[in-house]
């Protein structure tokens, strides 16, 4: 790949939809940094990129740790020499509420799932600033709107991290304008790992309650991402689009 090509930086991008994400950036002829926990799906993760010819830098590591992130987004610039699009996808769930859940679990859930966005919006604004362009796509999720379901696998930590995305999408939106554009999506019932279990279980029930008549896949996602993130020419910023099938229609 041209060392001139775009780069995109993808958090969460071992599986999932931060994988088909990659996929889909690398397929639009993006350089990769990938940025996830170190372990075996960050290795299988980069294979599977590497197999489908894209250029990839792996950047294993915690992303709620603010200067491990910093150290990461130096190391992209280093090694790329420019960060194009930065998606924020990294997340765990949370499935105690309010009565069972700990202070150390609830200070992780927002960790992990909202100030890692902070963490690497700090970190590469000053390079997409200074470029005079930039997109940066946060993943937040349906339940930020609807509160976690009955049945969802995450309760309401999750769901307080994820409405905070939203908050962050839109103010940096106007903050960093116009050089960079902020927008967000809320992906619904998607099968991937966080899921999988509980979709298995209730797959009919789910489905019923979704209009288009199908649980997501994570390419359903990774499609709007990659369009919020190379859409040309661009007048959107401070948007947020669910992915859903029309799950949460309002
Ligand atoms: P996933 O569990 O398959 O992928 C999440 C990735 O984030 C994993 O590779 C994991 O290792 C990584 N990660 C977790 N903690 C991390 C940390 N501290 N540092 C670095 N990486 C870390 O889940 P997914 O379904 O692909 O979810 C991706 C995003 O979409 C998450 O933010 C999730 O909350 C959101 N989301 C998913 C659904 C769904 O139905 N699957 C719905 C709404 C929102």
């Amino acid at each position: 790949m041209s060392a001139s090509a775009p780069v995109a930086i993808v958090t969460g991008g071992a599986r999932g939809i931060g994988l088909a994400t990659a996929l889909a950036l690398a397929e639009k002829g993006h350089r990769i940094a990938l940025s996830d926990l170190d372990g075996p799906d960050l290795a299988a993760g980069i294979a599977r990129l590497e197999a489908a010819g894209a250029t990839v830098l792996p950047l294993p590591g915690d992303v709620s740790a603010f200067a491990r992130v910093g150290a990461h987004a130096a190391t992209c610039l280093d090694r790329f020499g420019r960060i194009d699009v930065l998606v924020n996808n990294a997340g765990i769930s949370q499935p105690k509420s309010l009565v069972d859940i700990s202070e150390d679990e609830y200070d992780r859930t927002i960790a992990v799932n909202l100030k890692s966005c902070f963490n690497w919006c700090k970190s590469v604004a000053p390079a997409m600033l200074a470029a005079g362009r930039g997109r940066i796509v946060n993943v937040s999720s349906v339940s930020a709107n609807t509160g976690g379901a009955r049945s969802a696998v995450s309760k309401f930590a999750y769901c307080t991290a994820k409405a905070g995305i939203l908050g962050m999408t839109r103010a940096l939106a106007k903050e960093l304008a116009p050089a960079i554009s902020v927008n967000a999506v809320c992906p619904g019932s998607i099968e991937t790992a966080l899921t999988s279990g509980l979709i298995a279980a209730n797959r009919e029930a789910i489905t019923a309650t979704i209009p288009l008549g199908r649980v997501g896949t994570p390419e359903d996602v990774a499609v709007v991402i990659a369009f919020l993130a190379t859409v040309e020419p661009n007048y959107l910023t401070g948007e947020i689009i669910d992915v859903d099938g029309g799950q949460w229609v309002n």
